[in-house]
């Protein structure tokens, strides 16, 4: 087994008490089966309360019970019950892991930090392509889990989708839309089909189908829910700068690290394309947004929350995913119409 990392990963340190979010604000807490027996075996008052605040939920896993969106052991001082009184070591799997996301293939693993951490999104924001050096290399691809040349030829799309997105001759908007053009040829040889031109698209309606979506899913924040609707009013004349750009991009290397090879098992390259579509437009019109009003949320929050509003959730994913499939302005050349606008 290859692990591959990007060269900021092992310089990343939890800030704790000091985090302007926090991973245990929000999100219900998953407790994997082994932790959860050795807190049974816990006999204190911290393990009555872990025991009585352990329930299972709608997806049938094992979870805290969250009071006001917070982890129920997330204490005063924005601290840790179960760190101080247990030990790092029995932190969950998922406590003790985030924001290290391991992307496993069998015989080479991916290593990336999530976007949803304030301080693992502040490393990311430093980095630049070179931090990925080691991403689709000279990977051994031998493994049964999946189709080797499929794999092959999968990682040389993604290692150019790369150099489109990162193609600096071009504003942000063009590149994305070179990687729509790209990716849909990459789909049809996928589907067994001839690649062929993409048709003239139509972007009329201009952004506020991607708003309304975004507005109907399910959200956390009232802070996030207040952004976006002030956003949607004035999207299609608020101008995306070229300094939230050069940000963005480490936003979609990132994306595609971290999803453009699930179309290993989903036989679809263009679900992860067109999320990147989706986060430019929201997050780059909000920041616009923001910039008239000397950033009440600074950019790497704006990107910080939507990874930790939309991009981690199953629910929100799946929506885009649907909506893909559905609605016809989500096609490559409608989408590429919409992007040739904002510049
Ligand atoms: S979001 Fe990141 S920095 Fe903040 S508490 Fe969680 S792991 Fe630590």
């Amino acid at each position: 087994m290859r692990d591959i990392y990007p060269d900021f990963y092992r310089e990343f340190k939890c800030i704790a008490n000091r985090c302007e979010d926090s991973c245990c604000k929000d999100w219900d807490i998953d407790v994997d089966s082994e932790t959860e027996k050795f807190y049974n075996t816990v006999n204190s008052p911290l393990g009555d309360k872990i025991r009585s605040l352990t329930y299972t939920d709608e997806y049938g896993e094992r979870v805290f019970k969250s009071s006001d969106g917070r982890c129920p052991f997330w204490n005063d001082d924005m601290l840790c019950d179960i760190y101080i009184g247990l030990g790092e070591e029995h932190l969950s799997r998922t406590c003790a892991n985030f924001p290290r996301v391991k992307i496993d293939f069998g015989d080479f693993r991916e290593n990336i930090l999530s976007f949803a951490c304030p301080e693992a999104a502040r490393f990311m924001l430093k980095s630049d392509r070179s931090s990925y050096a080691d991403f689709g290399g000279d990977y051994e691809l031998e493994s049964s889990e999946y189709d080797e040349d499929n794999m092959s030829f999968l990682l040389k799309a993604r290692n150019r989708s790369v150099e489109l997105l990162t193609n600096e001759d071009e504003p942000f908007a063009y590149r994305l839309a070179d990687c729509l053009e790209f990716n849909a040829q990459v789909q049809s040889l996928l589907d067994g089909n001839e690649p062929s031109p993409l048709a003239d698209g139509n972007a009329d309606g201009g952004t506020e189908f991607i708003f309304d979506m975004h507005k109907d899913f399910e959200i956390m924040s009232d802070t996030w829910k207040q952004a976006l609707t002030k956003t949607a009013v004035r999207a299609d004349e608020l101008k995306i700068s070229a300094d939230f750009e050069r940000d963005f991009e480490k936003f979609a290397l990132y994306y595609i690290y971290r999803y453009y090879l699930e179309s290993v098992n989903s036989n679809d390259v263009m679900y992860s394309v067109k999320r990147i579509v989706c986060a430019y437009l929201v997050t780059g019109k909000m920041d616009a947004l923001f910039a008239e009003k000397g950033y009440p949320l600074s950019r790497m929050r704006i990107l910080q929350r939507y990874s930790k509003e939309v991009e981690h959730s199953y629910d929100n994913t799946e929506a885009l995913n649907a909506e893909f499939d559905r609605d016809s302005r989500f096609e490559a050349e409608n989408l590429i119409a919409l992007l040739e606008n904002e510049v």
